[in-house]
């Protein structure tokens, strides 16, 4: 039988563990061998109990837990080659050769590196004796397959990541319970959400919940005074009988010039100009947290499906595949292109070009 293996790596998103539920059991029922390879890249390279055979019942009552069950993990040792060479020993040893792993640019970008050196990584452990060179033939090839798990929304090529919606949820739950208390004492709140690269979550939390103002890395407000604008904006909604202001601000917004815009300075600005007696509130790891939304459960379960035919339908030759979903339907397309376009981006906004950045993102947001 095929054996796939399965992780989650970098920030945790709500819908990973229904994605390696749907990975092992449409795995197993189309007659794969599904391991699970706990703790991320740190699992693949200690090996050993890090890597569990799963079966049906190892899955069950996943789609409703949030985090990732199997665990993830920041690894600093397979950023190195000699880290992926002990990964690779593991793998060869447990008889694995393809890897669907689930997680941002980072750990895709990673798990890409991994493949297009793995041949070198198969030869060199041939001559050190540490595989056979039977093995050594029979795993000439890794087959890697990447699902986009993060809250942020950061991933170029598809139109949603798995955790994203029910992260932006779990925001709006609390910008709501935070409305109530500023309309009672008429108060201003700058509320920090995550996003340090990415203004998604920031900017859709503004449209749901009204916010008088949002701040996020893509689209730094216009003109050298964003102070005095933001102040004109907060101050007209109050003269339209308003009562709350509330001001959004992704981790990693910037003005034009590129310096931060911090919550802090935010709080001050208004607190000073026009008297609002103002607090900050940062949402923090609540963001992550909790059961995923139906949204993500399916999103995840699809693209779970999805990644076990990409593995079935692999070959050599042809590109890593990232499982994406476009206009309602799951997508399979080349990975180390979303990357790129997402790294594209970063590099948009580090070049000031802010309109190709947004166009970039999301061209519906552009204008
Ligand atoms: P998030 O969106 O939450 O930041 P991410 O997947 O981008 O998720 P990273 O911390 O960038 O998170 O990457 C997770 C792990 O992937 C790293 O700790 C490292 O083990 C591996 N990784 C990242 N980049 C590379 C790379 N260029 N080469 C090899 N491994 C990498």
């Amino acid at each position: 039988a095929r054996k796939i293996g399965v992780l989650t790596s970098g920030g945790d998103a709500p819908g990973m563990n229904a994605a390696v539920r749907a990975v092992v059991r449409y795995g197993l029922s189309k007659g794969c061998d599904v391991y699970a390879v706990y703790e991320g890249y740190q699992g693949l390279v200690d090996g050993g109990k890090c890597i569990r055979k799963m079966d049906w019942k190892s899955v069950r009552g996943w789609l409703s837990i949030g985090g990732t069950t199997i665990g993830t993990a920041r690894c600093m040792p397979f950023k190195t080659r000699e880290g992926r060479l002990q990964a690779a020993e593991n793998l060869v040893k447990e008889g694995i050769s393809s890897l669907i792993v689930c997680g941002g640019d980072g750990s895709l970008t990673g798990a890409d590196v991994f493949r297009s050196e793995w041949g070198g990584l198969i030869d060199e452990l041939k001559q050190n004796e540490r595989i056979t060179p039977e093995e050594a033939d029979t795993y000439q090839h890794l087959t890697i397959v990447g699902l986009v798990g993060s809250i942020d929304n950061d991933m170029s090529s598809t139109d949603i990541t798995i955790g994203a919606i029910t992260s932006l949820h779990r925001i709006c739950e609390s910008v709501d319970s935070i409305n109530t208390t500023a309309l009672s004492h008429s108060r201003a709140f700058v509320i920090e959400v995550m996003g340090r690269h990415c203004g998604w979550l920031a900017l859709m939390a503004g449209i749901a919940t009204g916010a008088d103002f949002v701040f996020i890395p893509e689209r730094p407000p216009a003109g050298d005074d964003w102070e005095t604008a933001m102040c004109e904006v907060a101050h007209r909604h109050r003269e339209m009988g308003k009562r709350k202001t509330v001001i959004i601000v992704a981790e990693g917004a910037i003005d034009r010039s590129l310096n931060p815009i911090k919550a802090k300075h935010i709080k001050n600005i208004l607190t000073d100009r026009l008297g609002l007696d103002t607090r900050v509130t940062t949402l923090g790891h609540t963001q992550r947290g909790g059961s995923p939304a139906a949204f993500d459960r399916i999103l995840a379960t699809t693209q779970g499906v999805e990644a076990v035919d990409a593995v079935l339908r692999s070959s050599p030759d042809t590109p890593s595949p990232l499982i994406g979903i476009s206009s309602n339907k799951v997508t399979s397309g080349p990975l180390m292109k979303a990357v790129e376009l997402t790294h594209e981006v970063a590099k948009a906004i580090s070049e000031k070009n802010f309109a190709r950045a947004m166009e970039l993102r999301d061209p519906q947001f552009a204008e």
